[in-house]
């Protein structure tokens, strides 16, 4: 089994496969809260959350989606003059305000040049009716999914990661999606303390046999300023190293349903802000990693998925 040159079904070539040609992602803060941070469900966030929002990359909130937008496609111009773009809404809950003003932020996003599709990060317990309503009108207009930041089935986890919701709403929600023909990508983190390799397959096959288009996996990284941080430094817990990482990524991808596309293989944690594992920082290299252990395996995503 092969994706062009790659082993495990990549985002690159699902959007190549739709859309001809490679497309970029602009990264855009919305300028949304959570709630799980002004008070609604938590003060706090999730343990691991940076006060970006888990958006490190995400332009700055004080100018217009247009702005943002022109901006990064600016920059990008000069590699790739005629690209076209995904928008990105990254960081914090993207669809954690008034339908009127979700509408406006999306169409700004939609109306501007270039860009062929939005991707929305959000929660389970932000899709309310109108909400979701919103998204299927704007998927018939555009390409679309949603990403909603599950980490793992496991809700003794998903506490001390302090989500703030059961498994049970991550259900219920995709399936209400999914009733409206919406892309859903799921992200889940690997290396959350006490998840044993067994925990994280059963995340896995859960996800593979849901009707679910794309993960993000990442490896959980200890950010600057976070509550993780001071957990960390307290009890010294065990992290993965890269080797050990790699091995996971391909006994993962091995498990994982074929048809479900690969957004993310690793963390994207930058320099100045993160604490460990230091060694994620070399993408290309645990990227290189995992294309060698499969080749060595001669294996590829799905090889054991039932
Ligand atoms: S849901 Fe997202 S934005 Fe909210 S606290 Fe958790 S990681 Fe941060």
């Amino acid at each position: 089994m092969r994706w062009f040159d790659k082993r495990y079904h990549s985002l690159n070539f699902e959007l190549r496969k739709i859309f001809n040609e490679k497309i970029f992602k602009l990264s855009l803060d919305g300028g949304f809260t959570c709630p799980n941070r002004d008070g609604k469900i938590g003060f706090n966030g999730c343990i691991f959350c940076s006060d970006s929002g888990s958006g490190e990359y995400a332009s700055d909130r004080i100018l217009s989606i247009d702005k943002q937008i022109e901006d990064q496609i600016n920059l990008l111009s000069n590699k790739w003059p005629n690209g076209k773009y995904i928008a990105y809404f990254q960081n914090f809950t993207n669809t954690y305000a008034d339908v009127d003003i979700l509408r406006k932020k999306y169409e700004a996003a939609i109306n501007c040049d270039s860009v062929v599709g939005i991707a929305i990060a959000t929660r389970p317990d932000c899709l309310d009716d109108d909400v979701i309503q919103l998204i299927s009108e704007l998927s018939k207009k555009t390409y679309l999914w949603i990403e909603i930041g599950l980490q793992t089935i496991h809700d003794g986890s998903a506490e001390f990661l302090r989500r703030g919701y059961p498994f049970s709403l991550f259900k219920e929600k995709v399936k209400k999606l999914r009733s409206y023909n919406i892309n859903v990508v799921t992200h889940l983190i690997l290396g959350i303390p006490n998840e044993t390799k067994d925990m994280i397959f059963e995340s896995i096959s859960k996800v593979s046999s849901m009707d679910i288009q794309g993960v993000k996996l990442h490896l959980l990284h200890i950010i600057k300023g976070t509550d993780l941080e001071k957990y960390y430094n307290s009890t010294k817990f065990e992290l993965l190293e890269k080797e050990e990482y790699i091995h996971l990524i391909c006994d993962i991808l091995e498990r994982l349903n074929p048809n479900i596309t690969i957004h993310r293989l690793t963390g994207d944690g930058s320099r100045d802000t993160l604490v460990e594992p230091w060694w994620s920082l070399d993408k290309r290299s645990v990227l290189n990693g995992i294309d060698k252990e499969l080749s060595i395996r001669d294996s590829y995503q799905g090889k054991y998925y039932l």
